[in-house]
């Protein structure tokens, strides 16, 4: 325990939580602890980072192993793949949470259903973090899908959803384009800080009432998705969107990496 709170304050990483996984040291610790698939290594390899950095060595284990995770670290820290690499192997170890409901029930469920949702406040921001997805998607049987290209389809699973906000809710709200968010494993809000803000007045709604509304759609205001799992990740983190997080969220890790900040 002393080596690994040691390696913790080696690599900056602060955390907090009643129970903390152990951080990855190296990107093969992921095989031997959690026996991540092997064309997901390969991807990560590939791109030829030769460690993972602070922010993914302690948050990668700690979606891996389930818990809401909270992180703050700083821009360029590499936190998009901190979050990736998890509902990747996610994926590829459990099977979707609706198939238990349909064959219980003759509940039909309709549309586009997805199974990992990452929200981040921009269209560029999304389209990169989708990019990195599907880097790290290759040679895996993973449906990957932006709304960018969402468009007319007729796709009826996502395994993993990129989008903005302001057009998930346009689209939700449109009915043309059926997109069903009331099974979602995991949501992520990226750059969470921006995503929790609060809006100007009525005209301009804030990002943090578009999450509100984004979480209802995926039940979590009623409980009645009880398989929802949340994390944030952002640069930085008001006191506020702390406390709430580390009240609401369920057997919460936060990972700060650097100076705290506010
Ligand atoms: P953040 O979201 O924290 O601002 P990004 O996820 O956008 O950071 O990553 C910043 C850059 O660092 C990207 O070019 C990304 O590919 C790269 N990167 C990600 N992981 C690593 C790593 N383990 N080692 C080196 N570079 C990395
Ligand atoms: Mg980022």
């Amino acid at each position: 325990q002393d080596n690994i709170n040691l390696f913790r304050k080696n690599h900056g990483i602060t955390i907090g939580g009643e129970v903390v996984p152990e951080p990855i040291q190296n990107w093969n610790d992921l095989q031997k602890q959690y026996k991540i698939n092997y064309n997901l290594l390969e991807n990560i390899l590939k791109s030829g980072y030769e460690l993972p950095t602070p922010v993914q060595m302690q948050a990668i284990p700690a979606m891996i192993e389930r818990h809401e995770v909270l992180a703050c670290a700083p821009t360029g820290s590499g936190k998009t793949m901190a979050f990736i690499i998890p509902l990747i192997h996610y994926i590829l170890t459990t099977s979707p949470k609706w198939k238990n409901k349909q064959s219980s029930k003759t509940e039909k469920i309709k549309g586009c259903l997805v199974r990992c949702l990452v929200l981040a406040p921009t269209k560029e921001l999304a389209q990169q973090t989708y990019k990195e997805a599907l880097k790290l998607t290759v040679n895996l049987e993973i449906e990957c899908t932006s709304l960018d290209d969402y468009g007319e389809s007729s796709k009826t699973r996502a395994d993993l959803l990129v989008a903005t906000p302001n057009k998930l809710l346009e689209l939700l709200k449109s009915s043309k384009h059926k997109i069903n968010l009331s099974h979602v494993e995991w949501i992520i809000l990226d750059e969470s800080d921006r995503l929790m803000e609060e809006g100007i007045n009525a005209e301009r709604v804030g990002f943090r009432q578009q999450i509100k509304s984004v979480l209802d759609y995926c039940g979590q205001a009623d409980n009645k998705n009880s398989h929802l799992r949340r994390a944030m990740f952002s640069a930085t983190l008001t006191e506020l969107v702390y406390q709430w997080a580390m009240q609401e969220f369920k057997d919460v890790v936060n990972v700060r990496v650097g100076a705290k900040n506010t």
